[in-house]
């Protein structure tokens, strides 16, 4: 069997070494899209930055033989296209690799606002190993540093940033910050925070150009934003929410929507083509529907399920719980599953603004389905147990509907007596091919 795995993160390093554990004798290739010497982790760049490890940190794996001593071929190549017909992966315009089964693994890209200015020096995204290398020249203590996008991961390269030493405002188009992770008082209370503690946060505000030169000393640029206001900026980071790469995809018999379309096997509308990570639409687990949740934890988890389907191993995907903690200059936020609440649902929250504390906590029935936190961190992994394993809190919903600080207690109550009656998601119906 010759395995081919398109995209060297987390998701395709994960099915390679699972491939292996299942097929001894199967020859493996895993190709990385990036020049770089081995496979690493986006979620390491910004330890990098914060200088907590080198370049050798972010690895994925630290032994270096690791991967031959695995028998697994990493390469190098960019892939811009597929016949899925005649099982041909086309790589740097001429060479053709060929593969009897292919995991896509490609992951996602950061999305560059359309702007004057976005492709000027001084100007990046912070998603690569060579991102954060260029990131590096600039962020030095005391440089006006604007950071475009106020996200899940524009708030980690934020406290990378504030670590550094750099003197930053933010600059967010939607009316709060995390929008896409927590609600308006979560995201109002992170805003003060960071006013609190030096950074200019601008909600609401969308950067209209970037115009370089035109700064003073080593402040290059001048960011002119919607709101009249223009700001000095030696280097500007762009982290404006990120989408699937699924362009050489086209005419190749995969179908795709936001991203890769894929059945409870994670396996595509082409035959012997299977798709994990940011590149594909795998289910969530709360919402039972499909979409692109681009946390490291799904994509090591499809990458797993991915591989043992591939080596005949029939295992199904429940689908992911979507989770995101942040720790931003010290306050911990978090969310989980349906942050949002469900139609029909019920909710409890307790909220101490002074003293920067907020939990909301998500009902459906007698099951918790999602719940935000801040400034509470002996939370998370009992918030993380009761949504994924949705056991039933039975009495003890009341309970929280009042207090809903009392997490731990029912966790303990509920966790201990209950049968795991997880939710099972509705799947996607993509056409298994024959
Ligand atoms: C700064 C930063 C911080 C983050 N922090 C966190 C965090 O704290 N927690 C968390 O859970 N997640 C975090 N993430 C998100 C997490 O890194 C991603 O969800 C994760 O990397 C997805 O893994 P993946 O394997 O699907 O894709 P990727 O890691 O993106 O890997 C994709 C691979 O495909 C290759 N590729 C792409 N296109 C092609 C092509 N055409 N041909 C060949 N190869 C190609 C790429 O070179 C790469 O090797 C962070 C991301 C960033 C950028």
């Amino acid at each position: 069997m010759n395995y081919v795995i398109l995209g060297a993160g987390p998701a395709g390093v994960t099915a390679a070494e699972t491939l292996r554990q299942h097929d001894r004798n199967a020859r493996i290739t895993l190709i990385g899209g990036e020049p770089e010497k081995a496979p690493y982790s986006r979620m390491a760049i910004p330890y990098l930055l914060d200088g907590r490890i080198g370049e050798k940190g972010t690895h994925l794996r630290q032994v270096d033989s690791h991967y031959k001593d695995h028998g697994i071929d990493y390469m190098v190549g960019r892939a811009g296209g597929i016949d899925a017909q005649g099982k041909k992966l086309f790589l740097d315009g001429n060479r053709v690799q060929p593969y009897d089964k292919l995991l896509l693994a490609t992951g996602a890209s950061p999305i560059i606002p359309r702007m004057e200015g976005a492709n000027s020096e001084g100007v990046h995204t912070c998603w690569t190993l060579a991102d954060a290398r260029e990131i590096l020249k600039h962020a030095d203590r005391g440089a006006e540093v604007v950071l475009v996008g106020a996200g899940f991961i524009g708030c980690i390269v934020l406290e990378a940033l504030h670590m550094r030493g750099c003197k930053l405002t933010v600059v967010e188009l939607a009316p709060r910050m995390v929008a896409r992770m927590m609600d308006e008082t979560a995201g109002g209370m992170l805003t003060r925070w960071c006013r609190e503690h030096g950074v200019k946060v601008f909600t609401g505000t969308k950067v209209e150009m970037i115009l370089p030169g035109s700064g003073t000393g080593s402040s290059r640029h001048m960011v002119h934003l919607s709101n009249g206001q223009a700001v000095p900026a030696k280097l500007v980071v762009l982290a404006a929410g990120v989408r699937s790469n699924i362009g050489y995809l086209t005419g190749s018999g995969v179908d795709v929507k936001t991203g890769i379309l894929v059945n409870e096997y994670l396996q595509t509308s082409a035959p012997d083509i299977y798709a994990a990570g940011d590149c594909c639409e795998g289910v969530d687990l709360s919402t039972g529907k499909p979409d692109m949740l681009a946390i490291q934890p799904v994509a090591v988890e499809h990458g797993r399920i991915a591989a043992q389907n591939m080596a005949g191993k029939r295992t199904p995907h429940r689908g992911s719980l979507n989770m995101n903690v942040l720790d931003t200059m010290g306050l911990i936020s978090s969310s989980f599953g349906n942050w949002q609440g469900a139609e029909g649902g019920e909710t409890s929250k307790a909220i101490d603004e002074g003293k920067f504390k907020y939990i909301k906590l998500n009902f459906a029935g007698d099951r918790m389905i999602g719940a935000q936190c801040v400034g509470l961190t002996d939370h998370v992994g009992m918030l993380r147990g009761l949504i994924q394993t949705g056991f039933r809190l039975g009495s003890w919903r009341a309970k929280l509907m009042k207090e809903p600080e009392r997490l731990r207690e029912a966790y303990v109550a509920v966790a201990q007596n209950a049968p795991r009656t997880g939710p099972t998601a509705p799947h996607v119906k993509v056409p298994i091919p024959a």
